[in-house]
C-alpha cells in the first residue's frame, strides 16, 4: 500500500483499504451508486479502492477487509448498497479509533509533564490515562487543583492498543492495558507517533 492517495496525494490512514484516500473512494462510490450499478463485480470494486486489478482485490477479500459478497452465488459480486454501508461503518470505526488515540495521547502528555501527577519515572500512569475522573494536577497558572483530562472509552482504547504494531511502538511491548504504562516509557516522540498512527 502506498503512503499517499494515488489520485490526490493526500496522506493515507493506516486503516484505509486500497490506494485511494477516503474522499476519493467516496467520490468513486457515489458515482457507482448514481450510475445505478447496484451489482458490482471485482473489477468495479477494485477500481473504487484504486487497486490495479481484481486479483489484488481478491487477496484483500481473503484477508476479510472487504464488504461481504452477495451470499449464495459463488461469484465475485457485491451489492453497491452493501459496499456503501460497509464503507460508512468503516469510516465511523476509523474516526472513533483516531479520536480515542488522540485522547490517550493527550492524557499521556498531560500526565507525564505534570510533576504533581508524575512523581516517579517508574510509576504507572494508571486509570488516569482514560481520563474518567478528575486528578490533582497543575493548572496553566501553576496552581495545584483537580484538572480535567480527556475522557476515553477504555474498550476502544484497548482495541487501539491491540492494533498498534509493537515493532513501531516498542514502548508498548508487554503492555496489555494503557494503565500499565510507566512514565519512563512515555516521551514526546512516542506520543507523536501515536497521534499520527490511525
Ligand atoms: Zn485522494
Amino acid at each position: 500500500m502506498p503512503d499517499v492517495c494515488i489520485q490526490c496525494g493526500k496522506e493515507l490512514h493506516r486503516y484505509q483499504t486500497g490506494n485511494l484516500c477516503h474522499a476519493c473512494q467516496e467520490k468513486r462510490l457515489e458515482k457507482m451508486i448514481t450510475d445505478d450499478k447496484d451489482l458490482v463485480d471485482a473489477e468495479g470494486y477494485a477500481a473504487m479502492l484504486g487497486l490495479d486489478s481484481a486479483e489484488q482485490l481478491k487477496r484483500l477479500a481473503r484477508k476479510g477487509v472487504l464488504a461481504p459478497r452477495i451470499p449464495a452465488i459463488k461469484q465475485w459480486r457485491w451489492r453497491g448498497k452493501v459496499i456503501e454501508a460497509w464503507f460508512k461503518q468503516k469510516q465511523r470505526a476509523g474516526d472513533v479509533l483516531r479520536r480515542t488515540a488522540m485522547g490517550i495521547a493527550s492524557n499521556l502528555r498531560r500526565c507525564s509533564n505534570d510533576s504533581v501527577i508524575c512523581l516517579s519515572p517508574s510509576d504507572k500512569i494508571g486509570s488516569k490515562v482514560y481520563g474518567q475522573e478528575h486528578v490533582l494536577g497543575t493548572t496553566d497558572v501553576g496552581r495545584v487543583e483537580p484538572i480535567t483530562l480527556v475522557k476515553v472509552d477504555r474498550s476502544v482504547a484497548l482495541n487501539a492498543l491491540e492494533q498498534l504494531p509493537k515493532k513501531e511502538f516498542p514502548e508498548l511491548i508487554g503492555i496489555t492495558d494503557w494503565a500499565d504504562l510507566t512514565y519512563d516509557r512515555i516521551n514526546e516522540d512516542f506520543i507523536v507517533r501515536l497521534e499520527a498512527y490511525f
